[in-house]
């Protein structure tokens, strides 16, 4: 098995680099935009001028880069036999578009936290919607970040808040409420509420909570390191190869039921 990362000297791609090593898995090189940071990539990791290329002598190529390259990667993997692991976030509709057309023609694992942690929240998040009432239980999702941050709420904290629309049968869209300030009002029933605190170097918090006039549900997720979304990629790479074209998320890596 031999796996490319895209990104290869982003924060996370370096990661990726000691992961796939850890896996025991070859790595067949990786892009960059930035190749000046290559400096410590291992000696037998060629650098490649773009991703056709690289996925032409990989089983899987693992993409951590920017939500920019998402349509041109989508349209250079639809052509070659590599699964593609996509974690970039922030991706506009366009962009998914793009990605559910790739998966007609290869396996893509496509996760905005490839953390366990973070996929069973967003599934106990779904079952919770699904449950709680909208009319009974107000639902809010509050996350921290580190101060380099620049979007806000973060991919998972609105990949959270759609698994409790999911359950809802609501449109995220439809109601959600981020950021309150100054004379808001009365909270609208059934909104999806979002706060983004900001500082430090705060890897990653994110809790759930639902709320009803008699009791309180919260779930917490911390990530202590960025280290977790790597091991969650290569797990999801070793997964996908030799799988069917198709659009698979963390939760089948991870083999949960379907709900
Ligand atoms: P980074 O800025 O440190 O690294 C980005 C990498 O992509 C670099 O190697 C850079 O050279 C390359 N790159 C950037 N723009 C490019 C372009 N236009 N063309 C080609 N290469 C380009 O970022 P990061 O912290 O490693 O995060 C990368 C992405 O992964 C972001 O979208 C981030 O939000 C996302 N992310 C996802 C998860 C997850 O679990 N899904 C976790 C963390 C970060």
């Amino acid at each position: 098995m031999r796996i490319g990362i895209a990104g290869i000297t982003g924060r996370v791609g370096r990661l990726l680099v000691e992961e796939v090593q850890a896996a025991g898995v070859a790595l067949a090189g990786g892009t960059t935009r930035t190749p000046d940071r290559a400096a410590g990539l291992p000696p037998a990791c060629p650098l490649f001028d773009d991703i056709a290329a690289l996925a032409e002598v990989c089983d899987v190529v693992i993409d951590f880069t920017h939500a920019d390259t998402v349509v041109a990667n989508a349209r250079a993997l639809a052509g070659t036999k590599a699964a593609w692991v996509l974690g970039t976030t922030g991706l506009s509709a366009q962009q998914n578009e793009s990605v559910l057309k790739a998966a007609e023609h290869v396996a893509v694992v496509h996760a905005a936290n490839f953390s366990p942690g973070v996929t069973l929240v967003q599934r106990l998040a779904r079952m919770m919607g699904q449950a709680l009432p909208a009319q009974v239980y107000d639902a809010e999702i509050v996350e921290m970040h580190h101060r380099q941050k620049v979007d806000a709420p973060s991919g998972t904290a609105l990949a959270i808040g759609q698994a409790v629309a999911l359950g809802r049968g609501v449109d995220l869209d439809a109601v959600r409420e981020s950021g309150r300030d100054g004379h808001t009002g009365p909270r609208r029933e059934g909104a999806i509420g979002f706060a983004a605190l900001r500082g430090g170097q705060i890897v990653g918090e994110h809790d759930v909570l639902f709320t009803s006039a008699d009791e309180q549900i919260t779930l917490s997720h911390r990530a202590f390191d960025r280290r977790i979304f790597a091991t969650g990629a290569v797990r999801a790479a070793l997964w996908v190869k030799g799988r069917e074209a198709g659009l698979y998320s963390m939760e089948d890596v991870l083999g949960l039921p379907p709900l």
